[in-house]
């Protein structure tokens, strides 16, 4: 059944937006005592008519599921929070998880939320030292986590972890001593009733630490008016629906799946799917289609691994309840769109952030005809623009289709507080009233935003600035190829030159033939100053575990230099 988008119209939408007027679609706590994401997500509805709905749905690794509704959850969260103040926590005090996509991890995500603590979800697959620098530049106060983890990566730790006061083990039947306790034990013993303090929106939420493709994670701390945006986002970008089924496939390590995987879709009142396992072609579509997904949001890594599958997904699956399909993450190749339009009957819809953002910033509406390969149009309430930045200047550029950087107007309310324990960093952010995005980026005559590439990852070739996702894009169109990245090498003549890392599809041989057939391709689309002088394949590329390409890490290879910060490199 046809189902009309909630922004039917972008620029009408946009000339009628306030946050104030959105900000009455949330319910705030009772009594007037101010904005908590918690309450937000689970109470209100576990308070109304969605009691009994379906709040989150896991689909364990062998595919049976488990269901919570709004009340299970507001119990357990509640449960969660009485934990957090029997162990003594304060406003403010930093909970940590290191768990998988576990039940455990969302109770303790908004749990502590609704004790107004702060929250910092870890990659279950880091190892002890990515854990002990989060941990320790965290602040970590609780930690929940499971036996095996405990063991294997931070019993090791606690020595260089004094802050550390209590470590919450959830698959652990008796407490080991005073700091490592059995979390269902607490669980257990803690009332299901729970009244969330007053609060202020200003106060700390989420804790995230960027993944760090260019340089050392931060840690970008949150507000809980972030909520605002999650809620707009959600009914905007997402498009969510009463009875809508979801399914987010970031994991909540990274600020997608916490945002979008774990608040978003709660505070908008919908089902939430989450599937326990890692990517796999054939599960992620029987996913779509026994869950009966509505809206699917994931990342353009996911979309180039099924795109070299020979699966046809239309044909294969009842994948009739899609209605909506969004990326985020990483550049969506123009490709991807087309090849989504063609596969599943309608496009990616590609949508800009970062983590210091809070929540999407640039978006393609279900309602806004889509271009392949640009990002879109700003939230309504959110002003981007593109700029001319140097160490001591800064200008707008007005002219559209000029390359400069993505900038945004200070204000929105899910913008980062600060860089924990680095205020002068944050500062760096900001000219006056705009924040500097670190991406560069063009708008077009109508508004819609092109990506260029990272400001870091920019390439300087014979007086050309070339983004790498216009050479990427460019060699994505060849057949032959899979995944491509670029990058600048050092060259006495020219710079640096466009070196590409080639991924080839499954039934291709990497011989000199088809180098040169991919070069003659990247020379006709981008001509010769552009397209790359030198092509290598290669089995994969590094990303991070967010899946993002680290493109610094192949140039730090090429060139022998150190590799640097690797703590969210994805091993394969
Ligand atoms: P993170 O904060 O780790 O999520 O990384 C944010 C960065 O990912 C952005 O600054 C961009 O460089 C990149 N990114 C996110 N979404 C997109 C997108 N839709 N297109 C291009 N780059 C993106």
């Amino acid at each position: 059944m046809a189902v009309a988008p909630n922004l039917e119209d972008y620029a009408t939408f946009s000339a009628g937006f306030s946050w104030e007027k959105e900000r009455t679609g949330l319910t705030g706590l009772p009594n007037g005592q101010g904005l908590n994401i918690g309450f937000e997500a689970i109470d209100r509805h576990a308070n109304g008519p969605l009691r009994d709905q379906t709040a989150l749905r896991w689909v364990k690794k062998d595919h049976s599921t488990m269901d919570c509704s709004y009340q299970d959850m507001k119990e357990l969260t509640n449960r969660f929070a009485n934990v957090l103040t029997a162990l003594g926590l304060q406003k403010g005090d930093r909970v940590f998880s290191f768990l998988g996509r576990v039940p455990e991890l969302y109770v303790s995500a908004l749990g502590t939320l609704k004790k107004v603590a702060v929250f910092c979800p870890l990659f279950n697959v880091f190892g002890p030292e990515p854990v002990f620098q989060r941990l320790s530049r965290g602040d970590a106060l609780v930690l929940v986590t499971t036996q095996d983890q405990f063991e294997k990566k931070i019993r090791q730790l606690l020595d260089r972890l004094p802050q550390l006061r209590y470590i919450l083990l959830t698959d652990a039947a008796a407490h080991e001593n005073d700091q490592v306790r059995s979390l269902p034990r607490l669980m257990e013993e803690a009332s299901p009733e729970f009244n969330i303090p007053p609060a202020d929106a200003e106060d700390p939420a989420l804790l995230h630490f960027t993944s760090g493709t260019t340089g050392l994670p931060k840690g970008a701390l949150h507000v809980h008016k972030a909520v605002l945006v999650h809620y707009v986002t959600g009914k905007y970008v997402l498009d969510f629906h009463p009875g809508d089924i979801y399914w987010c496939t970031a994991d909540p390590g990274w600020v997608t799946g916490t945002t979008y995987g774990i608040i978003a879709p709660l505070v908008n009142g919908v089902t939430n799917i989450v599937d326990e396992k890692e990517f796999d072609a054939t599960r992620w579509y029987s996913i779509l289609q026994d869950q009966k997904v509505n809206i699917w949001y994931t990342a353009p890594t996911g979309i180039r691994r099924l795109m070299r599958m020979n699966i046809k997904p239309r044909e294969e699956y009842h994948l009739e309840h899609l209605r909506l399909m969004l990326s985020v993450g990483e550049p969506l190749h123009a490709e991807a769109v087309i090849w989504g339009e063609k596969t599943f009957g309608m496009p990616f819809l590609d949508n800009w952030w970062q983590t210091e953002t809070g929540g999407i910033m640039i978006a393609n509406y279900r309602s806004m005809p889509v271009r392949p390969g640009s990002m879109g149009k700003p939230l309504p309430g959110v002003e981007a623009a593109v700029a001319q930045v140097t160490d001591d200047s800064f200008q707008l550029l007005t002219e559209p289709g000029k390359d400069g950087h993505l900038v945004l107007k200070r204000g929105w309310p899910s913008m980062f507080r600060t860089y924990l324990h680095d205020e002068e960093r944050y500062q760096k952010c900001f000219r006056g009233d705009w924040y500097l995005t670190g991406d560069l980026a063009k708008k077009d005559a109508d508004g819609y935003y092109w990506f260029i590439g990272r400001a870091d990852d920019i390439i300087k070739t014979s007086g050309h600035m070339v983004g790498p996702f216009e050479v990427e894009s460019a060699l994505m169109e060849h057949p032959a190829v899979a995944e491509a990245a670029v990058i600048g090498k050092p060259d006495a003549l020219i710079g640096e030159l466009v070196k590409a890392f080639v991924v080839l599809k499954p039934d291709y041989t990497p011989d000199d033939a088809l180098k040169m057939d991919i070069t003659a391709h990247a020379r006709r689309k981008l001509g010769p100053a552009v397209a790359p002088k030198e092509i290598a394949f290669i089995d994969t590329l590094p990303k991070t575990r967010s899946g993002k390409i680290l493109r610094r890490l192949l140039k730090a290879r090429e060139l022998g230099l150190p590799e640097g910060d690797l703590s969210t490199l994805e091993q394969s």
